[in-house]
C-alpha cells in the first residue's frame, strides 16, 4: 500500500490523481486539500475517507464539517495555510502530489521535504520561484522530486539508465497553443473563449492562458533548469503542434531519447506516483498509421513575447522569475475576468520586470513579498 497526500484535489491535476487512484487499489488517499470547491471535496472524502482535509476558509471547513457530520467517516478539517502544512507533513503519507495552483505551494512543499516526504511535483510555481531552496533540501533529505509536468516527465523518463553527465541538452516540445502561426495584429483581437481553446491538452484554465502566450513554455524552461540541473543555453524549445513526442534529451554523441504517448496528463502522473515502476494504464494509444506527419518548429518570440520574457527572467534569476510568475499570475487573472486584451499579458509581465530591483538569493519570506509587491504595483497602475 503506497499512502498519499494531494494539495490541490479539486483541479484538473487532482482529479485526474484521484483516478489513478480509483484504478489502483494499492494506493491509499490519506490527505487532500482544496481551495473552494466544497461540493466535490465533500464527494472525493466520502469516496476515498482521507483523515485530514483542508479548504481555504474557516467557513468552509464548518460547513465541510456540518454536512459530514451525519456520516461515520472520521476526518479532520483544518483551513488555510495550517492545513496545507498539515497534509504536507501528516505521518502516514509517503508522497505528496503538489497540485495545487501558485505560490502558496512553496511552503507546504519544504514542510514535505523537511519530513522526507517525496514529492510529485505538478506546481511548477514552486521550483520556478524557489528552485535554488527546494532542490538543495530535497538532495540534503534524501528526497525525490519526480515531475508530474508532462514535458519534465518525459525528459527525466529520457534520462533513465544514463549517464546524466553525458546529456548535452534538454529539447522542451511546445504546442505552440491555439494562435500558433498568428501575427501580434492578429492577437490584438482575440478573445477569451479563443484564447481557452487548447488545441491538444484539457487543463485548468489558468494554464490554458499560459499555453496561448507561450509563458507556459518559459515557466517549463525555468522549471527544467531547477529540476535536472541544466543550464539555461543548453535547454531549447521546439514546437511541436501534434504534442505526441512530449520532449527529448540530447546526448554527447548525438543521440536524441525522447518519450512519446496521445496527450494525456495520467500518463506523467502515474509515472511519478509509481516510479521506478510501469502500471498498465487503459486509453487511446499512438496509431502511428493514423498520425502520419509529425512537424516541428522554431518558437516566435517577437509574437509571443511572454516566452522571451520567461527566458530574459530566468537569465536574471534571483527574485526576477518570482516577478515574472506573480505578474503572469495576477495579469491571466484579470484577462480570465475580461479586464485586460490577451497582448496586455506580456506588456504586465515587462513593466512589472523593468520596475523590480532584484534580491540575488530570496529566502520564502523574501519571494512572498516580491510577490505581494507585483501585485500591488499592477493594481496601482492597471
Ligand atoms: P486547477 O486550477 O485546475 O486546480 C488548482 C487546484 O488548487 C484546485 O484544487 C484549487 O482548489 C486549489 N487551490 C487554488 N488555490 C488554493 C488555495 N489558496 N488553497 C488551497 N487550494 C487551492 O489547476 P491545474 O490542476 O491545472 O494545475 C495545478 C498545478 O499543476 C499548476 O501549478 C499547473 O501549472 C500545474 N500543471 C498542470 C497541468 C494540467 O494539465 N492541468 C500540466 C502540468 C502542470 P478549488 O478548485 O477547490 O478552489
Amino acid at each position: 500500500m503506497k499512502r498519499i497526500a494531494i494539495l490541490g484535489s479539486t483541479g484538473s491535476i487532482g482529479t485526474q490523481t484521484l483516478e489513478i487512484v480509483r484504478d489502483n487499489p494499492d494506493l491509499q488517499v490519506v490527505g487532500l486539500a482544496a481551495g473552494a470547491n466544497i461540493d466535490l471535496l465533500e464527494k472525493q472524502v466520502r469516496e476515498f475517507q482521507p483523515r485530514l482535509v483542508s479548504l481555504q476558509s474557516e467557513a468552509d471547513c464548518k460547513e465541510l464539517k456540518t454536512r459530514l457530520a451525519g456520516s461515520r467517516i472520521d476526518v479532520q478539517v483544518i483551513p488555510g495555510m495550517e492545513g496545507l502544512l498539515a497534509i504536507a507533513e501528516m505521518e502516514e503519507s509517503e508522497i505528496l502530489v503538489t497540485a495545487i495552483v501558485g505560490m502558496i505551494g512553496i511552503r507546504p512543499t519544504i514542510a514535505a521535504i523537511n519530513k522526507k516526504k517525496d514529492i510529485a511535483l505538478a506546481n511548477k510555481e514552486t521550483l520556478v520561484t524557489a528552485g535554488h531552496m527546494i532542490m538543495p533540501l530535497a538532495a540534503e533529505k534524501g528526497v525525490s522530486i519526480l515531475p508530474v509536468d508532462s514535458e519534465h516527465s518525459a525528459i527525466f523518463q529520457s534520462l533513465q539508465g544514463e549517464n546524466r553527465e553525458r546529456v548535452s541538452k534538454l529539447l522542451i516540445t511546445a504546442s505552440g497553443g491555439p494562435f500558433r502561426g498568428r501575427t501580434r495584429e492578429d492577437l490584438e483581437k482575440v478573445q477569451l473563449e479563443d484564447a481557452l481553446k487548447h488545441p491538444n491538452w484539457s487543463m485548468g484554465h489558468k494554464i490554458t492562458i499560459d499555453s496561448a502566450t507561450l509563458v507556459n513554455k518559459g515557466l517549463e524552461v525555468m522549471e527544467a533548469k531547477w529540476l535536472f540541473d541544466m543550464d539555461l543555453d543548453r535547454i531549447q524549445v521546439v514546437v511541436h503542434p501534434q504534442s505526441i513526442i512530449h520532449s527529448m534529451v540530447e546526448y554527447v554523441d548525438g543521440g536524441i531519447m525522447a518519450q512519446l504517448g496521445t496527450p494525456d496528463m495520467k500518463l506523467p502522473i502515474q509515472y511519478a506516483l509509481f516510479y521506478p515502476d510501469r502500471r498498465p494504464m487503459a486509453g487511446k494509444r499512438v496509431d502511428f498509421y493514423e498520425l502520419g506527419t509529425i512537424t516541428f518548429e522554431r518558437p516566435d518570440l517577437e509574437t509571443f513575447t511572454g516566452l522571451k520574457l520567461a527566458m530574459r527572467a530566468a537569465a536574471e534569476g534571483g527574485s526576477v522569475p518570482t516577478v515574472f510568475n506573480a505578474a503572469n499570475e495576477k495579469a491571466v487573472s484579470l484577462f480570465l475576468n475580461r479586464k485586460i486584451r490577451f497582448l496586455q499579458i506580456p506588456e504586465i509581465i515587462e513593466m512589472c520586470m523593468d520596475a523590480h530591483k532584484k534580491i540575488e538569493n530570496p529566502d520564502v519570506e523574501e519571494i512572498l513579498g516580491t510577490e505581494q509587491e507585483t501585485y500591488e504595483l499592477i493594481q496601482s497602475k492597471v
